[in-house]
């Protein structure tokens, strides 16, 4: 592809992102195909000879587009939101354009120290704790491509501060101990097993009634380890589960983590950004005693996927944990400790500048606009549950302080099943089924950019219609 070439099919791209989102809720929802589908109405080998642009672009619209799942449907209420916006895209694309590595300062200085800015902002901007800043003692922040990735950085971190940071003992995994409770994201599984942590070694803690960790079970877990000469070194609190969003009691949690020296890592992927609106500052309770913190600007402010803002407390244990440096990573800069290189805070080495989309998200979207959209989901959520109390046909089975309502039908586990595959049959909505104490749920999550009460209000009275 020529400049020109590039220009031209870059303005029409541009118009293209445009139409698509700007009719999107006149498309299906779900993607409507068939497994293998995609791939076969393909060609099965590569080109011998390079096409025309627009013969690649009238195969995104005759193939991909029909496969596509639209996560930016306005009566998009399955998983978790994933919002983007048009500052957030532009930022996507000036990343590719430009092409840096930003694994170290000197490979791209922009790179880094806007990141840094980044992360402080974002600190100021969710009333989170000062040591978290990256002019702090001892703390700092950073961006992870997601929420798994920096619960495995805050494992890792953990690990090495257990084990005292020796060569030797930091590979010894077999006495380490965590804990969390079975409303945890798989992430929190996944991260202790590569870290080395077995099965048998990650307690599942007791939840209540509020699906939320209950406190005194861990406080005795820890005692009981620690007798059986077990080293407790992980517990991860939950604020705003997957399943329900609920909230571990962090502000309890912490003060037995610090009394047995053990890293708290919280968790706050979705839930942790309605702490950009005050009146929403409770979802950060307890996390001045957390070691670590990941909240996902990718969910719910707007910001493209993948962008993950992880703090730290103990900047030291993340850089034993993940520090190696060959020579051809040397710089003056950073033996002489004026810089950061964040290669040595997160697992990749290569980094792209995700920095830009949220510098451009933040810069022309605005702190306001953030918050007018957070208070609409929560408002329309709490709307919509009570239109659900209103009808004795169905159930509310969790807190819903923000924007999830779980509900199941009393008629049963096999009506909520049928409601949910009714309903997205209907293309009224994309709901997805969770499981709490072993009831069918149907969780009505409310997030994309564009959604609204009418779009709510209909998607639940064709839900009512089909119960
Ligand atoms: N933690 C919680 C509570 C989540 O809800 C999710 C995603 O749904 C994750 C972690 C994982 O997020 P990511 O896709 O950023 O790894």
């Amino acid at each position: 592809m020529t400049p020109d070439e590039f220009r031209r099919h870059g303005h029409e791209m541009i118009d293209w992102i445009a139409d698509y989102l700007g009719d999107i809720d006149e498309r299906p929802i779900q993607a409507r195909v068939d497994p293998g589908d995609v791939r076969a109405a393909l060609p099965e080998h590569p080109p011998t000879a390079p096409e025309p642009f627009d013969a690649v672009m009238a195969d995104v619209d005759r193939v991909i587009l029909p496969g596509i799942t639209n996560w930016q449907h306005p009566r998009w209420f399955a998983y978790f939101p994933a919002n983007n916006s048009f500052p957030s895209i532009l930022g996507e694309l000036m990343s590719a354009g430009l092409g840096v590595q930003g694994m170290s300062w000197v490979t791209s200085p922009a790179c880094t120290e806007l990141e840094t800015l980044m992360l402080d902002w974002m600190q100021e901007m969710l009333g989170l704790p000062e040591h978290f800043r990256s002019t702090s003692e001892a703390g700092g922040g950073v961006l992870q491509g997601s929420a798994s990735e920096a619960t495995l950085v805050a494992i890792l971190s953990a690990r090495y501060r257990a084990t005292r940071g020796s060569v030797n003992s930091d590979g010894d995994t077999s006495k380490l101990v965590a804990y969390t409770t079975s409303q945890s994201h798989s992430s929190i599984e996944k991260g202790l097993r590569i870290a080395g942590i077995g099965t048998e070694h990650i307690r599942v803690l007791p939840h209540d009634q509020n699906f939320a960790m209950q406190t005194d079970a861990l406080a005795d877990a820890i005692r009981a380890d620690l007798v059986d000469g077990l080293i407790p070194f992980f517990v991860n609190s939950n604020h705003g589960t997957t399943s329900s969003l609920a909230f571990d009691p962090t502000a309890e949690i912490g003060p037995i983590c610090r009394e047995h020296g053990v890293w708290l890592h919280v968790d706050g992927a979705m839930a942790g950004i309605a702490a950009l609106a005050p009146e929403f500052r409770w979802v950060n309770d307890g996390i001045e005693f957390a070691d670590s913190y990941a909240t996902n600007p990718h969910k719910w402010m707007g910001v493209n996927f993948d962008c993950t803002t992880y703090w730290t407390a103990d900047r030291s244990s993340l850089l034993g944990a993940l520090s190696i440096l060959p020579e051809y990573l040397r710089s003056a800069a950073a033996e002489a400790g004026a810089v950061i290189d964040y290669r040595d805070w997160q697992v990749p080495l290569g980094r792209r500048f995700r920095a830009l989309k949220l510098w451009f998200t933040i810069r022309t979207e605005g702190i306001e606009e953030f918050r007018r959209m957070i208070r609409g989901h929560v408002a329309t959520a709490q709307q919509l549950a009570g239109w659900i109390a209103d009808d004795d046909r169905f159930e509310i089975v969790a807190p819903h302080a923000l924007n999830l309502v779980c509900l199941a039908v009393r008629d049963g586990d096999a009506a909520t099943d049928a409601l949910i595959d009714a309903g997205n049959a209907s293309d009224a909505g994309h709901f997805t089924r969770t499981v709490l104490d072993g009831r069918s749920v149907l969780r009505i999550s409310v997030g994309a950019s564009t959604t609204s009460t009418d779009h709510v209000r209909t998607a639940w009275e064709t839900l009512r219609s089909l119960a």
